[in-house]
């Protein structure tokens, strides 16, 4: 019973609990959910309900609306500026490892900003910090999410390039923040909180030793099983056998060790086939990713 209902935890079948609460921490029904919304007292995760006020051309957008191109310009450019104005004020208080921004309009979800911190006691040290403070002329409201996974937050089919659903659409649409934005924000963060690049750095140093260690014990394991192999055989077979069978091993053994110089030869042949085949796909990927990228660059100079 027990284990059932640790399964069915947050998902559809589960009757008490809302899987949409806790997959996405909002629902859109609110406070009167039939089912519970499991605030977590604490979490890495905080949500700022509405805090992003959208453009109206961002919100017909979402709405599937068409917008002219330069107030979609102008929206994207009023969101990146929010963006990089609220992830340098909440870097203040912990190392931040991810902000995300709803796209949806529905009402429950609409400019909704996710904080995930490094560590619970950062996200309380924000939530303390930001207690009773303003922004854009409203009371900053904060609650902890028991979002953990964005991925699991994400709708599918949004990130797969459409979903017909559209802006009301109950899973998260997250707002695209460019790669290059992202990775300036970061390195900023890193720069300004030499702190966090300590941590980071003595965290990625333990993970790596980790990793190592669990290698080197898988090969201990393999190393004994070979030894009780051995013990094995010798418990088996006499002396004598055992140096008739020695001597046809060595026969077997040249004639593997020819054919196993086959196997390699031909292996990096094929290896050299997949690297170009690889390296070719590379160079399409990159001419896509370059062609979309001046497409954009176009569209937006136009306008300036
Ligand atoms: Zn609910
Ligand atoms: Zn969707």
């Amino acid at each position: 019973m027990a284990e059932r209902l640790a399964k069915i935890f947050g998902t559809e079948e589960d009757k008490v609990n809302c899987p949409f609460y806790f997959k996405i921490g909002a629902c859109r029904h609110g406070e009167t959910c039939t089912r519970i919304h499991n605030k977590p007292p604490v979490s890495q995760t905080m949500v700022f309900p509405h805090l992003y006020d959208n453009p109206p051309a961002a919100v017909a957008f979402a709405d599937g609306l068409n917008v002219p191109q330069e107030n979609l310009v102008e929206a994207v450019n009023h969101f990146e500026d929010f963006y990089e104005e609220v992830f340098t004020e909440l870097a203040k208080f912990g190392e931040l490892e991810e902000v995300v921004v709803a796209d949806n309009i529905g009402e429950h979800m609409i400019g909704n900003v996710y904080v995930k911190y490094q560590s619970e006691d950062q996200a309380q040290a924000a939530m303390q910090g930001l207690l009773g403070r303003y922004y854009a002329g409203k009371v900053i409201m904060a609650e902890f999410s028991p979002v953990t996974d964005f991925r699991e937050a994400k709708c599918r089919q949004y990130n797969e390039g459409a979903c017909d659903r559209g802006g009301y659409c109950n899973f998260m649409h997250p707002k695209h923040v460019t790669r290059d934005l992202k990775k300036q924000l970061f390195r900023a963060m890193y720069e300004d909180h030499p702190q966090y690049k300590e941590d980071r750095d003595k965290r990625k140093a333990t993970e790596k030793k980790r990793s190592r260690s669990r290698s080197e014990d898988k090969r201990r394991v393999v190393g004994s099983d070979r030894d009780r192999e051995r013990e094995k055989e010798r418990d088996r077979g006499g002396e004598r056998r055992r140096s008739r069978s020695r001597s046809q091993d060595r026969k077997k053994h040249s004639k593997r060790s020819r054919s196993r110089e086959h196997r390699r030869r031909d292996s990096r042949e094929r290896r050299h086939d997949s690297r170009d085949r690889d390296r070719d796909r590379r160079g399409r990927d990159h001419r896509d990713r370059d062609r979309e990228r001046d497409r954009r660059d176009n569209s937006r100079s136009r306008r300036d």
